[in-house]
């Protein structure tokens, strides 16, 4: 294989870039300064060396524990369950939450092999133990993620006096909350509802 063809099968392999894109890509990438090439490269390479998930809830960050477990005036009583790091952001931008967050991984799905131990569930039951008053979980709102959310709320039920939320409804259903926008998940967290 060619270093072209190499460099377009690369492309073709992230998600939500066909074939054509990722020759585009290539061929931009070629047409421009060899610099800014090397500088993509270098930025790859950086976060492959760098970048590890957080020992304490899952994020993943270069700095351990991640920004949010070493953020001492975020309220570390409040822990949000998200499937994955990319939907921090989201939450993030919605401004909404100043709590600690817990990443999954991703979602029950037991025709993919994905059971609760693939899953980041029993640091989060340990974590749980620590003084937390609320779980607000966040997982997608799909069939999985309702699937997951209906899990966690099981598994963590003998913690009594935690108080267990669901985000509300009016994020896009099937969608990810990756992109849903800000206002949007505003509002989902101030109508969480008990599970
Ligand atoms: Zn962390």
């Amino acid at each position: 294989m060619s270093a072209i063809e190499g460099l377009i099968g690369e492309f073709g392999r992230l998600p939500g870039i066909g074939r054509k894109t990722a020759q585009r890509l290539t061929y931009h990438l070629l047409k421009g300064r060899p610099e800014d090439a090397s500088r993509l490269s270098a930025a790859i390479d950086r976060v492959v060396a760098e970048v590890r998930p957080c020992g304490e809830c899952g994020n993943l960050s270069s700095e351990a524990p991640c920004e949010y477990c070493r953020n001492s005036r975020r309220d570390a009583s409040q822990i949000c369950v998200v499937e994955e790091a990319s939907d921090i952001a989201a939450i993030e931008a919605s401004g909404r939450f100043r709590g600690r967050y817990h990443v999954l991984g991703g979602h029950l799905s037991p025709l993919d092999g994905v059971g609760p131990d693939e899953l980041n569930i029993a640091q989060l039951v340990q974590r749980l133990a620590g003084g937390i008053t609320e779980l607000i979980i966040a997982t997608n709102p799909s069939v999985e993620g309702e699937a997951t959310a209906a899990y966690l709320h099981r598994a963590v039920a003998p913690f009594t006096g935690l108080r267990v939320t669901r985000l509300a409804r009016g994020l896009p259903v099937g969608g990810d909350l990756e992109y849903a926008d800000g206002v949007t998940i505003a509002e989902a967290f101030s109508g969480r509802r008990e599970m």
